[in-house]
């Protein structure tokens, strides 16, 4: 077996094991395979290991690998910064935008999908660790975001995403996830119905899940370490 595919095997275990200590079951949590900085033959090998959904960053890093593998059927989702002179090609070429954290980045994503595509499924990436990070929308501000967003007749609002800034202890970095989950829940009971929390990556996955996240995005643990640029 190849490296990739015993890595898959190993990160779906870990996924498993942890939902069902959670008391969860397994298949509510997806996997999400972040290729970036990876060449398309690696996202072959996790195709023919069975991933279908990859994570990328970078738009143009993006494009290249999907005109290489445009024959397989493969699900891609934009997990990056959003410059607004891309929001074209990425409202054009993914199914997923998890990092949507401006009324008017979420306005052009809408403006540009193609009427005879599904909705952008979007998820607004939330900042829950304060001044640490710059990143996404404050906890306070999400409700009146989701509304806006909710409104753009293109975009399908799915869920909140959040990157916690790295902390020393388990419990610490659970924290950070059950704050999201808690702005979800509040979400719903304001009447925005989202089915989607996107948390846990390669090193606090389990944390992520024992809070309840349905989709994590892990790279590293399946791909290997990245050469940072
Ligand atoms: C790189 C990245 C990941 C994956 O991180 P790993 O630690 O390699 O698993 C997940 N989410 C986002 C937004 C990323 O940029």
């Amino acid at each position: 077996m190849d490296t990739i595919a015993a890595a898959l095997q190993a990160v779906r275990g870990r996924i498993a094991r942890a939902a069902v200590a959670a008391g969860r079951n397994p298949p509510e949590v997806a996997l999400l395979a972040v290729s970036k900085s990876w060449p398309a033959k690696r996202v072959q090998e996790a195709y023919l290991a069975g991933q279908t959904a990859f994570g990328e960053n970078y738009l143009q890093e993006a494009l290249r690998k999907m005109e290489a593998l445009a024959g397989l059927p493969l699900e891609w989702h934009f997990i990056g910064p959003i410059q607004s002179n891309k929001t074209r090609a990425i409202a054009e070429r993914f199914s997923w935008v998890h990092s949507v954290e401006r009324e008017k980045i979420a306005e052009r994503l809408s403006q540009a999908r193609r009427k005879n595509a599904p909705p952008l499924k979007v998820c607004l990436q939330v900042n829950v660790s304060g001044e640490a990070t710059k990143s996404g929308v404050s906890p306070e501000a999400v409700l009146a975001l989701a509304r806006q967003v909710a409104r753009l007749p293109r975009l399908e609002l799915r869920g909140l995403m959040a990157i916690p800034e790295p902390l020393p202890t388990a419990t610490a970095q659970q924290a950070s996830f059950r704050l999201l989950r808690e702005l979800k829940e509040r979400l719903c009971a304001e009447g925005i119905s989202l089915d989607t929390l996107s948390m846990g990556m390669s090193q606090d996955l389990e944390a992520a899940i024992a809070e309840g996240a349905t989709m994590v995005r892990v790279g590293t643990a399946i791909f290997g370490e990245r050469e940072e640029a």
